[in-house]
């Protein structure tokens, strides 16, 4: 299986002495697909950023392991953070040379062909959010981490960034770790969720449903509620406490 091994041990993370992730344990296998839910403060972003290396943790020990060589690690927000006075071409082949076929050949995956000199500003939330995905993709990283990167489009462009992502993965699987507050999203993309509360990881539920997977599924749905109800009590012991 292709991509990153990812591996946490007792990782703890503070902020001016306060604990936000307290002793977090977590093995992801090469190629998994695992997103992240959690009551917002939950310290979603910081395991992102901690994985990714952004951040040092507290205590504890992070490894990424890829076979043969460094694992070359991607990040994706919810903003795009494209540069604007820069093309679609030249934002995806940013720091790289000679790569413009390859990222013609991207952007025509993520369904962008014929918008390669155009600037960001002419795009719309959705074509910004495919540039950022090529952006990353280009690099053929071994691990794509995401923080809800569909959180700021409208429903029907998620949906179809959703499917999009789930159909670039399907043709190169690699390992993936997506924050999202979107439960059904979760549910539609992963191999497994996790829940983060109260510091650490209250939920790890393994997802076997077949691909492509479909809104309508009752084993879903079943799922969804049950994260839900994780999820609505997690919000309630936050609310609890403040
Ligand atoms: P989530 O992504 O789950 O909403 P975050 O990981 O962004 O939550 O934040 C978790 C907690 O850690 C929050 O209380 C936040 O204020 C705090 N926090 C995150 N980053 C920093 C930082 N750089 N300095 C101080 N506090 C931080
Ligand atoms: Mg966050």
């Amino acid at each position: 299986m292709s991509g990153a091994e990812v591996s946490l041990r007792s990782v703890k993370k503070s902020f001016a002495g306060r604990a936000v992730l307290h002793a977090v344990d977590l093995d992801i296998a090469a190629g998994q697909f695992v997103s992240i839910i959690g009551p917002s403060g939950a310290g979603k972003s910081t395991l992102l950023r901690l994985v990714a290396g952004l951040e040092a943790p507290s205590a504890g020990r992070i490894e990424l392991h890829r076979a043969g060589h460094k694992a070359d690690v991607r990040l994706m927000f919810q903003e795009d953070r494209l540069l604007p006075w820069r093309t679609v071409l030249r934002n995806v082949t940013l720091g790289l040379k000679g790569r413009d076929r390859e990222a013609e050949a991207i952007l025509r995956a993520v369904g962008l062909d014929g918008r390669e000199n155009e600037f960001p500003v002419g795009l719309s939330g959705g074509q910004r959010q495919r540039v950022a995905l090529a952006r990353a993709l280009i690099h053929e990283p071994d691990l794509l981490l995401l923080d809800e990167p569909f959180g700021a489009l409208d429903a029907i462009t998620r949906a179809a960034m959703q499917l999009l992502l789930a159909r670039l993965l399907a043709a190169r699987p690699r390992t993936v770790v997506l924050v999202t507050h979107d439960v059904e999203e979760a549910l539609l993309l992963s191999d497994r969720v996790l829940l983060i509360k109260d510091g650490g990881i209250a939920r790890d539920l393994m997802l076997d449903r077949p691909r492509p997977r479909h809104r309508g599924d009752p084993a879903l749905g079943a799922l969804k509620e049950e994260l839900l109800d994780g999820l609505l009590t997690a919000e309630g012991s936050l609310s609890a406490v403040a």
